[in-house]
């Protein structure tokens, strides 16, 4: 099914509605300062909703759905004048060209991370019970891109693309993270935002104890076979509704729609 601004589903602008939230949702937790990130949905086989930028742009804290607009995966498309899609679409775009099974993309730049990164720290699961979607993600893996380029060409959004493989998200070295969710598109602009906080927790763990001088060691085997995956229902949806309840009491009181 094609998601479209004439069509009849409300779907098309409640998915609007989620991916302003999910970038003020990531302004809230720490994740983006000012200006730069941007989320994204596939609305269609060759088509997406990404945050852009629009000539009033305050960044992400302040998103309002008029800067959440559909293009192609060649970056055209009618929208408004003076909005731009991100430079850095191509991470976007090559994601869901690649991955089938993505229907959203995170790109942020999380301080931890960056600085876990420049620090060529190991991503590691450090940490069990106190977090388990990042120990278990640790666990799986979290691959790094190695370069810190802005990803503004098809070209180096596939070198990123191969790093990523099948993962739910990549470390971008000295540059930030981007994650991916997959399923229902609301949904998986929620889980993407759930995946991004769990690389954050890993970084700012990784650095907090690095900063004591102590060995980064992981926990044993033993302990992570302990750590169930919780499911979508407790470790997304919940998330995501205290996360919506962030953005409304600690967020700015911008309306949501200009
Ligand atoms: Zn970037």
């Amino acid at each position: 099914m094609t998601l479209t601004a004439e069509g009849p589903q409300g779907s098309y602008d409640a998915l609007r509605e989620r991916i302003a939230v999910a970038c003020r949702a990531l302004a809230v937790s720490g994740l983006v300062e000012h200006i730069l990130g941007h989320i994204s949905a596939r609305t269609g086989s060759g088509s997406l909703l990404v945050r852009g930028r629009g000539p009033e742009e305050r960044g992400l804290a302040f998103t309002v759905v008029e800067d959440v607009q559909q293009v192609g995966l060649d970056g055209t498309g009618e929208v408004p004048t003076g909005w731009k899609p991100p430079s850095e679409l191509p991470i976007h775009t090559e994601v869901l060209r690649s991955r089938p099974e993505v229907t959203a993309v995170v790109h942020a730049h999380p301080p931890a991370v960056v600085a876990a990164s420049v620090a060529d720290l190991p991503w590691l699961p450090l940490v069990g019970s106190y977090d388990i979607p990042a120990a278990r993600l640790a666990h799986d893996g979290v691959p790094v891109w190695p370069r810190s380029a802005l990803i503004r060409r098809r070209d180096l959004a596939r070198q990123m693309v191969a790093a990523l493989g099948d993962r739910p998200a990549v470390v971008l070295r000295a540059h930030g993270l981007v994650a991916v969710g997959t399923g229902d598109p609301a949904h998986a602009v929620a889980e993407a935002v759930t995946r991004a906080l769990a690389v954050d927790t890993l970084a700012r763990t990784a650095l907090a104890v690095a900063a004591t001088g102590a060995p980064l060691r992981p926990i044993p085997d033993e302990d992570i076979a302990e750590l169930p995956d919780l499911g979508p229902a407790f470790n997304v949806s919940a998330m995501w509704r205290h996360l919506e309840a962030r953005v409304r009491h600690e967020g700015p009181a911008t309306p949501l729609r200009a």
